[in-house]
């Protein structure tokens, strides 16, 4: 192993973590779960596939961490990753610095989700390892690129001069990603139109033009855009007032319906997992299947709208969970788009191998593409670039 990055997403209650050397099958991944909790663990798979499975009763991040990075440091990883959600108005990868830190700190009420949890791995790795390069890698940079038009809410000037109050996206470590090796496919790197669909648990759509965003789904937040699992996606912001005049509720009971009862969940009343309402579907559900078609259509009107961005259109890519392993859901968007003159070839769609990329058009029209996103590999790259041009 010549160079081993250790990538780590720092959640509230877990961390998933990834050991990611130039060799694809030395890579090492896993998440402590349940930390703070009896429950605490650590699951993953290491080197040659071994599956690990490690009680951690009572952990905190910081006594995870240290178990993971002890059992991790004979692989003598030469720097860490973070994945960070919220950058604020940093524009790429930053080595960790205390001004770094404190301006991840300044973004806490723009990501309260996700950032101080952040923090908390951010803090522990750099009393573990003081020596060790450290970098974050925002979800928000790659969105920095967008022009005002598409970033300014249509609000009062001064929530955006003073409050910050502005469309940031989210994903970007995926969009890049797929983006980027959609050109290394295609061997046009970094030129033309491509629109982006990253389907998950959390989904938004993104449009790349030369190989910079130029306009996303996400605002904010990453309530706002497309159906998600259990996220409303775009909604008429005066549904606020008519609960709360009507049904009494306050904000939190309103931002909790919208980030964890809605989207596929609400719609189906069923669940927020696809593969369970596709099945549903297919035995005649019916809110299984209008949770599917809203889905769709709202994931297709959202390509549409993204279009406007691009001067001219190369292809459209899916990737993420659904993105990747959903035919259904990929025919039913593109069928949902049929101005764009998109000719989906549906034995390739179907076809194409679990986990694999491909192109999936009948080779007229715009392109098709399915490829497997690889976030801990982005963040593992954009790692090691920082730490170079950092000794230059
Ligand atoms: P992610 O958040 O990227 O892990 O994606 C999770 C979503 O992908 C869940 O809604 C899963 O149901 C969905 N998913 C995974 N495999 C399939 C599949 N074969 N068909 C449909 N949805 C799938």
């Amino acid at each position: 192993m010549s160079t081993s990055i250790l990538v780590i997403n720092c959640g509230s209650s877990s961390i998933k973590y990834a050991l990611i050397s130039e060799r694809p099958q030395d890579r090492i991944h896993g998440l402590a779960e349940n930390l703070g909790s009896a429950e605490a663990r650590i699951k993953g798979i290491t080197i040659g596939g071994q599956p690990l499975d490690l009680a951690i009763p009572h952990a905190n991040h910081e006594q995870a961490l240290d178990v993971l990075l002890q059992r991790l440091s004979k692989y003598k990883p030469q720097a860490i990753g973070h994945r960070v959600v919220h950058g604020g108005k940093l524009t790429k990868a930053e080595r960790l610095t205390p001004e770094i830190i404190k301006t991840i700190r300044a973004a806490v009420p723009l990501a309260p989700l996700h950032n101080p949890a952040h923090l908390i791995g951010i803090d522990a790795t750099m009393r573990l390892f003081p020596d060790l390069p450290q970098v974050a890698v925002f979800d928000t940079a790659f969105h920095q690129t967008m022009p005002a038009h598409a970033y300014r809410y249509a609000l009062p000037q001064f929530l955006y001069t003073e409050h910050n109050v502005r469309r940031y996206g989210f994903h970007g470590t995926s969009h890049a990603y797929v983006s980027q090796k959609a050109g290394e496919l295609t061997g046009q790197i970094d030129q033309g139109g491509w629109l982006t669909a990253h389907l998950g648990n959390g989904s938004s759509t993104c449009a790349i033009w030369n190989g910079k965003s130029v306009d996303t789904s996400m605002g904010m937040t990453p309530l706002e855009g497309v159906v998600m699992g259990t996220r409303s996606g775009d909604i008429d912001p005066s549904i606020h007032q008519y609960l709360a005049t009507n049904l009494g509720w306050d904000l939190h009971k309103i931002d909790h319906m919208l980030n964890r009862e809605s989207g596929l969940l609400g719609l189906s009343n069923l669940s927020n997992d696809m593969r369970t309402l596709i099945e549903a579907s297919e035995q005649g559900h019916e809110d299984a299947a209008l949770a599917i078609e809203v889905f769709s259509y709202r994931l297709a009107k959202s390509l549409a709208a993204l279009s406007c961005g691009l001067p001219t259109l190369q292809g459209l890519i899916f990737t993420g969970g659904i993105g990747e392993n959903s035919a259904h859901i990929r025919e039913k968007t593109v069928a949902y788009l049929p101005h764009f003159g998109f000719a989906l070839d549906l034995q390739k769609n179907t076809q194409l191998p679990r986990g694999q990329e491909g192109r999936i058009d009948q080779g007229q029209g715009p392109q098709i593409w399915v490829i497997p996103t690889d976030e801990e590999g982005r963040i593992a790259k954009e790692t090691i670039e920082v730490i170079q041009q950092n000794k230059q």
